[in-house]
């Protein structure tokens, strides 16, 4: 595949390519430019030519073209979702789910600009005063390789539809679908340069996205470490930042929670994308009156997952995506196995057989009695790997819960309408979730507190972190 730049697809100034490998079988699926700092200067050139038009377009027209290209999307779901299993290595369903959720995120945006209007006052002594919302310029958008298409989605939606122009980064691991997703766009009628796709190395790329003084905005989706680095490369240009970093979600199961329902909660909530969602569930604290069975039935359960292949039929859970991502899981499992941190009750290694040898497969994990001080629950385990602690009640479960730096998701499972108020009150988060975890509809402000992150994306709100306001007052 090619990179985009002002509406060619283009190799990149060096002529290298880079290899995108299966994650289940190590076969090559494609590959993409090798880009550096000359196609990012190339690509901002692009969309500072394109940004005048584009920004003076109705938002009708601009988002006109999102709600095509959701369409063309959805009918051509089933290939998309095969190219984002076969470089992610999610399960096929779950690629599916996602592809249709960028096809909702667009959609959304669509149905929400023609409704961007500013604001009109009449002050007594200053005359009549409106407040105009205008686009940024040039955003930058950072993706990772977990949720690619939901991560660009959220970014490049409100950024279009608000008549921003874009450049956009995949990660090296997973830039393929999002090269589709953006030939789509083109397709159903994005002029040239509006989106501009760069592929390569965080190190480059990635830099030079936050650092070059023409781009105005940079949102980027990522690790904690790296976040810091681009708010550091950003600063001397004074740029907007949407930071979208790491979490390390707990969730509290009470003693009158519905047990199947917080197992099944768990499954999904800690074992979907093999548990690298930076919403996941990492820390389970369960009431110590119900610990033995919910345990027993939750490792039940995690046993009946079957791993493979996200490409074959029946699979519940699918290979991390790198070699890197697995090694990390594995040292913080061997780091707590050599500690004597807890007992593993199901898997803890890496699943044994033929069919295994060539991806980075790593088997679904509960560990139980995990210590408070155990790095599993300091440290954001990236993989399908669960912490369990038990506790006495509320106030010990909302303290472990905070006691982290992170601060993006939480979830309590109850139906005591007074614990689910002082929980939802006190649980530092940046989303707080009900008998329920994970589910993030496109209506809702998403971003975390503390370490992980600043800034919201999606929603409505979303559409002001693209935007800024302009007051006009008017004495006649
Ligand atoms: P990462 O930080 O390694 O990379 C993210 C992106 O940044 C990639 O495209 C990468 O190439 C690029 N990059 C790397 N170094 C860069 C630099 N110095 N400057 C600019 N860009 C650079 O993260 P990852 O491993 O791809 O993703 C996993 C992490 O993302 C986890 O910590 C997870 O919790 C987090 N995450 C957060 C959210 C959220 O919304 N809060 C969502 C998904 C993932």
């Amino acid at each position: 595949m090619k990179m985009l730049i002002n509406g060619e697809w283009r190799d990149s100034v060096s002529g290298k390519m880079f290899a995108v490998h299966n994650p289940a079988t190590g076969d090559v699926v494609g590959e993409a430019p090798l880009g550096g700092e000359d196609d990012v200067r190339s690509a901002v050139q692009a969309a500072g030519e394109a940004f005048g038009d584009w920004s003076a377009k109705s938002p009708r027209d601009r988002s006109k073209v999102l709600f095509f290209a959701a369409t063309e999307v959805r009918r051509r779901n089933t290939d998309l979702a095969a190219l984002l299993t076969a470089e992610q290595g999610k399960p096929i369903r779950e690629a599916v789910d996602e592809i249709n959720g960028f096809a909702n995120i667009l959609e959304y945006y669509h149905a929400l600009s023609a409704g961007e209007r500013g604001e009109f006052m009449n002050l007594r002594g200053y005359g009549r005063t409106t407040v105009l919302r205008r686009p940024l310029g040039i955003c930058g958008a950072i993706v990772p390789w977990n949720m690619p298409a939901i991560i660009m989605a959220w970014k490049i939606g409100p950024a279009l539809t608000t008549g921003n122009t874009v450049i956009l980064k995949p990660a090296r691991t997973a830039p393929l679908t999002c090269i589709k997703l953006a030939e789509i766009l083109g397709d159903a009628g994005l002029p040239p340069g509006v989106l501009n796709v760069v592929t390569g190395p965080g190190e480059t790329v990635g830099r030079e996205i936050a650092r070059n003084p023409g781009v105005r905005k940079v949102s980027f989706t990522g690790e904690v470490g790296t976040g810091r680095q681009v708010a550091l490369d950003a600063a001397p240009a004074l740029k907007r930042l949407t930071l979208e970093l790491g979490g390390s979600d707990p969730m509290i199961v009470c003693d009158d929670a519905e047990i199947p329902m917080a197992v099944e909660g768990v499954i999904r909530g800690r074992f979907y994308n093999c548990g690298q969602v930076c919403t996941a569930i990492k820390r389970l604290y369960v009431y110590e009156s119900i610990a033995d069975e919910f345990v027993r039935r939750l490792t039940a359960r995690v046993e009946a997952i079957v791993v493979g292949n996200g490409m074959d039929r029946g699979v519940g859970m699918g290979p991390l995506n790198n070699p890197a991502g697995l090694e990390r899981v594995v040292s913080q499992v061997d780091a707590a196995r050599d500690r004597g941190e807890g007992e593993i009750v199901a898997g803890g290694q890496t699943p044994e057989g033929e069919v295994y040898k060539r991806g980075h497969f790593f088997l679904p994990t509960l560990i139980t009695g995990v210590p408070r001080d155990s790095v599993l629950f300091s440290e954001e385990v990236f993989g399908p790997v669960l912490p369990i602690a038990t506790v006495s009640g509320l106030d010990e479960a909302l303290d472990l819960a905070n006691n982290s730096r992170y601060g993006l998701g939480a979830s309590v499972w109850t139906h005591s309408a007074d614990v689910i108020a002082r929980a939802t009150d006190e649980l530092e988060a940046g989303i707080v979730w009900v008998n329920q975890h994970l589910k993030i509809p496109p209506e809702v402000p998403f971003g975390g507190t503390k370490a992980s992150g600043i800034g919201r994306e999606n929603g409505s709100r979303a559409l002001e972190e693209y935007m800024e306001e302009k007051a006009v007052l008017i004495r006649l």
